[in-house]
């Protein structure tokens, strides 16, 4: 089977030059090996994706010389199918509701670390593990919150979860932040019980990621490294909701000049804003390090 790659950009920002060497490097790696390569716009965020975005990335891919096929999976039209995976995972037994506030949490870690003079532990990302009790809630009281009509989030059960399945690992055929490449080893536990969906949004990143990969046939996830340690809990939903395993890899990050990580309101490294002072796409391609669409793998 010809390996199948994609490009899954979030429309809540103009891409920039990092998004650039993503996309083409997916783009000539399918190129390459004669395999496919998909667009996948991951729009479940409402509240932050807009139209003009998406349509933005249309023209500013085209604009580099890349062509996907169509139609493009956007997210925002499959939510049953997140729904369906939530569901199997809740039927386990490893799905509960947590009712705090994000003001509420940041409290309950501040207690903590007060408590223990100690740094409460923080997921790969920087931001506090789950500090709550609601794993253990009365159901009685659970239904009542539910009642309420009170916010809530939709989180797994890490322990349990890690204990159905057993080690875990994954093919990276890039690199992480520290070198690892090979067969590695997943680490879910370090992102304590994560939010799988919320009152709002029935749905959540990682959820909807691993279900479209495996429903788009992806072969190569080829990637951003600051998405290398996300793998660890796609791996373990991949395994609790069997689904097949994709090989991984992980590309460094384009930087500004100060050594920054790119962001989507940088107009200095903005695609749209170097196209109108008259930037041409070979140039981009020469800037990033890849000679253009069909040139060389960078
Ligand atoms: N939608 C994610 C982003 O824009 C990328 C998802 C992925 O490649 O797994 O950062």
């Amino acid at each position: 089977m010809p390996p199948v790659f994609r490009f899954a950009p979030s429309p809540n920002g103009y891409l920039h030059l990092g998004h650039a060497y993503s996309a083409l490097l997916n783009f000539e790696l399918a190129r390459a090996s004669g395999g496919s390569f998909l667009l996948r716009i991951e729009d479940i965020d409402a509240a932050r994706c807009r139209m003009e975005f998406e349509e933005a990335i249309y023209e500013d891919l085209a604009w580099l010389g890349m062509s996907w096929e169509w139609p493009v999976r956007r997210q925002s039209e499959h939510l049953g199918a997140y729904s369906a995976a939530l569901e199997r995972l809740a039927a386990m037994g490893l799905v509960y509701p947590s009712f705090e506030s994000r003001a509420e949490i940041a409290r309950l870690v501040m207690q903590q670390e007060a408590a223990t003079s100690r740094p409460w532990p923080r997921d790969p990302d920087g931001a506090p593990l789950y500090p709550g009790h609601a794993r253990t809630l009365p159901q009685a009281e659970r239904e009542r919150l539910l009642a309420s009509g009170k916010p809530y989030a939709l989180r797994l059960d890490m322990t349990a979860a890690v204990a159905r399945v057993g080690d875990l690992s994954w093919t990276e055929l890039g690199q992480g932040p520290d070198g690892e490449s090979g067969a590695v080893v997943a680490r879910p536990e370090a992102w304590g019980d994560l939010i799988l969906a919320r009152k709002e949004t029935p749905t959540s990143y990682h959820l909807s990621v691993v279900v479209d990969d495996a429903l788009q046939g992806v072969t190569e996830v080829v990637r951003g490294q600051d998405l290398f340690h996300a793998t660890s809990v796609h791996r373990l939903l991949q395994a609790l909701l069997g689904l097949p395993e994709p090989a991984y890899r992980h590309h460094q990050l384009i930087r500004d000049e100060g050594g920054h990580k790119l962001s989507k309101s940088n107009h200095a490294t903005g695609l749209r804003a170097l196209r109108a002072q008259g930037v041409a796409a070979a140039e981009i391609c020469h800037r990033i390090g890849i000679m253009s669409p069909s040139g060389r793998l960078p």
